[in-house]
C-alpha cells in the first residue's frame, strides 16, 4: 500500500483529531523524476490538530519503502548550516557539562557533519544512520557510524557494544519518523540518570506565526511545539528543562531533557510562555493558519502575475518548495527551470515532472529576469551568490508571512526592498 491515514493522534493516541489545512493530492516531495517519466505517484497531503496533546500533524503516512527508496540527499552543506553546527556543539557541551572523552550518540547522524564538531573538541562519538551510502560517507570521513534504524533494540545493542552515552541527540529527525514512540523510548533506554537527551525540531509556533506551510510534506509527519514535545517526552519518563533557538529550517527549537527532573532553566520558562501567548495549544490558532495559507497562495500568484512574460527561474528544489509550488499550481506555466546546487538533483525534473532542475550556470544561461527564491530559509545566502555572479533583476522571496519582491539596482549595486 502506498499510504495509510491515521485515525488517532501520533503522539498521545487519542481519537478526535480536528482537520486543519488540506494541501490536496501531491507528488512525493523528494521523488524527483527523470525527464519523460510519466508515472508520478500522488498522495493526499492533509493536516490535523490534536485537542488533547496539541500536536499539529500530518494525516497520511506514506509507506517507508516508497518514501526512502530514492533518498540520496545529504545534509544541507550551506554555509549557515556549517556555522550552526559549531555553535550547536559548543552549546551542547556547555549545557550537558561534557568533558573530554565523554560519549555522544547522534540518531540519524547523516554524513557526520555535526559529530565532527564534537570529535574536534575531544568528545567520543557514535553516529547511527540507516542510509547505507550516507553511513559509509561518515565512516570514511572518520566518524564512527553504525548503520541502523534507531529504536529500543538498536539502543540496547549499542550501549552494550559501545557504552552508555552522556548525550543522545536527534536533530531534525523526530518529526519525520512514523515509529515515534520507538525512537523516543530508544533515547530513554540509552540514557542514565546523568544523561541528557536533545531533540531539535522545526518550531510549530514559528510555523504557525510565519506561515511555513511550505514545510508540510509527506516525510514531515509531526509539527511539534515545546508543548506537544513535552507531552510526548513525559510519556516516556523524560523531562524537558531547557531550550535553545536554532536557525535551521527558518526557525527551530532544541529541547534538553533528562530522566531525573532537573530544575527548569530560564529558557524553558520563556519558551513555554511565548508559546502560550501565541496560542499554539489552541485549535483556533491552527484554523487561522489554514486560512492564512490559502490567502498566501492567492498573494503568491498575484506577485508572479506581475512578472508575466518575463523569464522566471526558481532557486532551491527542496521538499518544501515542492509542496509550495504544487499547492499554488506553479509549474512550467511560470518557471523556466529551478536552480539547485546539489549535483545529484541536476538533470532531474521536479516531483510534478514539468520543471527541469539545473545547475547555477545552466540557470543563468536562461537569462532570468526574476529569481524565485524557493529555498527562502537560505535566502540571503542565495541572493548574495546570485548578485555576486552577475544577476540583475528581481528576487521573489515567498516567506516568512508573505511574498516579498527585492530588486537589484544596477547603478548602486545594492539590494533594496520595493514598496508593494
Ligand atoms: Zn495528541
Amino acid at each position: 500500500m502506498l499510504f495509510e491515514k491515521i485515525s488517532s493522534c501520533r503522539a498521545c493516541g487519542q481519537a478526535g483529531l480536528v482537520d486543519i489545512l488540506d494541501l490536496g493530492k501531491q507528488p512525493l516531495a523528494n521523488a524527483l523524476v527523470a525527464p519523460g517519466n510519466s508515472t508520478i505517484n500522488k498522495v493526499p497531503l492533509s493536516t490535523a490538530f490534536c485537542p488533547n496533546c496539541s500536536l499539529f500533524q500530518l494525516k497520511e503516512t506514506v509507506n517507508k519503502e516508497v518514501l526512502f527508496n530514492h533518498y540520496v540527499w545529504v545534509t544541507g552543506t550551506s554555509v549557515a548550516a556549517r556555522e550552526y553546527a559549531r555553535v550547536f556543539a559548543d552549546r551542547v557541551i556547555q549545557r550537558a557539562g561534557l568533558k573530554k572523552g565523554d560519549l555522544v550518540f547522534e540518531v540519524a547522524s547523516n554524513d557526520g557533519t555535526v559529530l565532527k564538531q564534537f570529535l574536534a573538541r575531544g568528545i567520543a562519538v557514535l553516529g547511527i544512520e540507516p542510509a547505507k551510502n550516507i553511513a559509509k560517507m561518515a565512516t570514511d570521513a572518520g566518524v564512527r557510524t553504525d548503520c541502523a534504524f534507531w529504536n529500543v533494540e538498536s539502543a540496547k545493542r549499542l550501549i552494550q557494544q559501545i557504552g552508555i552515552p552522556k548525550v543522545v541527540m536527534a536533530r531534525n529527525v523526530v518529526p519525520h519518523v512514523s515509529d515515534l514512540h520507538g525512537v523516543i523510548e530508544g533515547m530513554a533506554q540509552a540514557l542514565d540518570a546523568n544523561g541528557t537527551g536533545i531533540i531539535e525540531f522545526h518550531s510549530g509556533r514559528i510555523i504557525a506565526e510565519e506561515l511555513h506551510y511550505d514545510s508540510i510534506y509527506h516525510e514531515h509527519l509531526c509539527y511539534f511545539t515545546a508543548h506537544s514535545m513535552e507531552y510526548l517526552l513525559k510519556q516516556h519518563g523524560l523531562y524537558p528543562y531547557a531550550f535553545d533557538q536554532s536557525p535551521i529550517s527558518g526557525g527551530s527549537l532544541v529541547v534538553y531533557f533528562s530522566k531525573q527532573q532537573r530544575p527548569w532553566e530560564r529558557s524553558y520558562l520563556d519558551i513555554i510562555q511565548e508559546e502560550k501567548r501565541a496560542g499554539v495549544d489552541e485549535c483556533s490558532t491552527w484554523e487561522r493558519f489554514s486560512e492564512q495559507a490559502k490567502e498566501h497562495r492567492t498573494k503568491t500568484l498575484e506577485v508572479l502575475n506581475q512578472f508575466k512574460g518575463k523569464v522566471i527561474v526558481g532557486f532551491g528544489s527542496s521538499a518544501r518548495s515542492a509542496t509550495y509550488i504544487n499547492f499554488c499550481g506553479i509549474g512550467s506555466n511560470y518557471l523556466k527551470a529551478i536552480i539547485d546546487n546539489n549535483p545529484l538533483k541536476q538533470g532531474l525534473m521536479t516531483p510534478a515532472g514539468d520543471v527541469p532542475i539545473v545547475s547555477f550556470e545552466q540557470g543563468m544561461a536562461l537569462k532570468p529576469e526574476v529569481i524565485f527564491v524557493l529555498a527562502w530559509n537560505l535566502g540571503s545566502e542565495i541572493m548574495d551568490e546570485c548578485i555576486k555572479r552577475g544577476f540583475r533583476g528581481s528576487f521573489i522571496v515567498p516567506f516568512p508571512r508573505e511574498p516579498h519582491i527585492i530588486s537589484t539596482l544596477p547603478v548602486e549595486e545594492k539590494v533594496v526592498e520595493e514598496a508593494e
